[in-house]
């Protein structure tokens, strides 16, 4: 059998998984990633060791690389990345000069929506929007059928203005991902009950049960995720929204409150049906194994 890494850097962990041609994921294996690594050559070695935890040598016959930041995904290069400390560097080339595999390229978000257009919950569908909600935020379009970004640019829903309160990591203050963010909405309760460490999917869960700080907090999130959509939907109509990353795993307590918000402030627009992720928080991963895949006669099959 034909097997294929998937590998996810992120800003503070690089996360790898062994994937079969089904897209069955066999083992993963994750580790910190090298902070300040300018030139890259810490992460490659990092990514290489990682291999070799997941597989056997000569097993994995190609690797698929999703990283975050403004890319340029056809000539494997990250032109910036805030959170990595990259500029303009040719990261898929340097990975596969490593290891001696070869390397598909793509940004972490896209890849995610890869996975829901081809097999999920954008099967079919011409326009679609995935949203997936982890430490960040952003969007990846589905218009006319095709992923597009603007030469990487576009999507970036997490950093509109959606009137909160609290300052975010681009400098501004009110943004989506300030209030929004698996992470975001854990220091919020941290700093209004005083008890850290608390995960976003527990604080809905306490919410449902009348916590009343979670309660506030995660309505407010909800309330600001609505109105992300809100803009997205009415420029540019899409037939699903689809949410991923950790935050999806809250399910109907995450899509009730904000296709409820929707239904109260969309007049002509067209409403979209709003779900979660058929492959969850390993949207991701699985649109990083078909990049991979994608290199090797008949799919690896
Ligand atoms: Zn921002």
């Amino acid at each position: 059998m034909k097997l294929v890494a998937a590998i996810d850097v992120g800003g503070t962990s690089i996360k790898g998984a062994l994937v079969d041609p089904d897209l069955h994921i066999i083992a993963t294996a994750n580790a910190p990633t090298p902070q300040n690594d300018v030139e890259g050559s810490k992460t490659v070695k990092v990514i290489s060791e990682l291999l070799s935890k997941l597989a056997s040598p000569g097993e994995i016959k190609a690797v698929g690389l999703a990283v975050p930041g403004a890319l340029d995904e056809t000539n494997g290069i990250s032109r910036w990345s805030g959170n990595l400390g990259w500029k303009n560097l040719p990261i898929r080339d340097l990975l596969a000069r490593e290891i001696k595999i070869p390397v598909a390229f793509g940004h972490d978000v896209r890849t995610g929506a890869l996975a829901e257009l081809r097999n999920g919950a954008a099967k079919g569908l011409n326009n679609a929007i995935f949203i997936p909600i982890g430490t960040g935020i952003a969007a990846a379009l589905i218009i006319d059928g095709q992923i597009r970004s603007s030469n990487g640019f576009a999507g970036e829903i997490g950093h509109v203005n959606v009137g909160g309160e609290f300052n975010c990591v681009c400098g501004k203050k009110g943004c989506l991902e300030a209030a929004a963010s698996a992470l975001s909405i854990t220091n919020a309760y941290a700093q209004a009950s005083g008890k850290t460490g608390t995960s976003s999917e527990e604080i809905a869960t306490l919410s449902q049960n009348g916590d009343a700080i979670a309660q506030k907090i995660w309505e407010n999130a909800m309330a600001s995720i609505a109105t992300a959509c809100q803009m997205l939907i009415t420029v540019l109509a899409p037939e699903v929204i689809i949410f991923g990353g950790g935050l999806s795993q809250s399910g109907n307590l995450l899509i009730d409150p904000i296709a409820k918000s929707l239904g109260e402030s969309l007049t002509f627009q067209k409403v979209p049906q709003l779900v979660i992720a058929h492959y969850g928080a390993q949207a991701g991963t699985i649109g990083c194994a078909m990049l991979a895949l994608d290199l090797l006669p008949n799919g690896g099959n």
